[in-house]
């Protein structure tokens, strides 16, 4: 059925053109544009097991908005941005399309972040954030997803990531936040460790400790694209 999709996805622009549109009249051709129709809503339809190609990153926060203060060192803000930078780096290297949606510190809106996404064919989301509470003791890292078809993206990267960090496993989570409910692609969000916990801080505010945390993530990500189980 992709396949066929596919196929009139290639056809679909010449046949689109106005000199060829004159061509076709008759009723066939009208069937035939309806299934040409069906085929573009292909384009914005679910990306399947490991059939993406590109990967938007997403540091959260930016600008005005702090995201989680952390106890000590620099806010989560700071922190998502340079782990994306990571990220995006190590993807880069393993020949992914790898976009940024900011790649500095200014705000954006989350509308701005789920339009990157759903206007990017055969891509998933990946949005990066500290995590924050008003007591210490919370720590762990834990990853969100909306979409029934992300759970398996959302385990992978999990599962990587506390590997990799050592500390809680919070685990996988179901949650209707607006870059993961607006998304259109399958799209998680990954929460790396409390900024407000004096050893996940540690961590976080370390380079070597965020490069842990980006090159799990990325770890996570190939998974997903072999098709793997956590
Ligand atoms: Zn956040």
């Amino acid at each position: 059925m992709v396949a066929l999709a596919r196929f009139f996805l290639t056809l679909r622009k010449p046949l689109l053109c106005p000199r060829m549109l004159r061509r076709f009249t008759s009723t066939s051709s009208l069937v035939l544009l309806g299934m040409l129709a069906l085929a573009g809503c292909e384009t914005y339809g679910p990306v399947g097991v490991g059939e993406f190609s590109t990967i938007i990153v997403d540091p959260g926060h930016g600008g005005h908005d702090f995201g989680g203060r952390a106890m000590f060192g620099r806010n989560e803000k700071d922190l998502a941005l340079d782990t994306a930078q990571r990220l995006k780096a190590n993807l880069d290297r393993r020949g992914f399309r790898v976009i940024i949606t900011r790649n500095a510190d200014y705000f954006i809106t989350l509308g701005q972040r789920v339009d990157v996404s759903n206007g990017t064919p055969g891509c998933i989301f990946v949005s990066i954030h500290y995590n924050w509470d008003r007591g210490r003791s919370g720590h762990g890292v834990e990853t969100y997803y909306y979409m029934p078809r992300a759970v398996r993206l959302a385990a992978n990267v999990d599962h990587a990531l506390a590997a990799a960090y050592g500390t809680r496993d919070r685990g996988v989570k179901h949650r209707g936040f607006y870059v993961l409910r607006k998304n259109r692609r399958p799209a998680i969000l990954v929460e790396c460790g409390f900024v407000s916990n004096r050893s996940d801080n540690a961590i976080a505010q370390s380079a070597s400790g965020r490069q842990r945390i980006a090159d799990a993530i990325a770890l996570g990500i190939v998974a997903e694209r072999k098709g793997q189980r956590p």
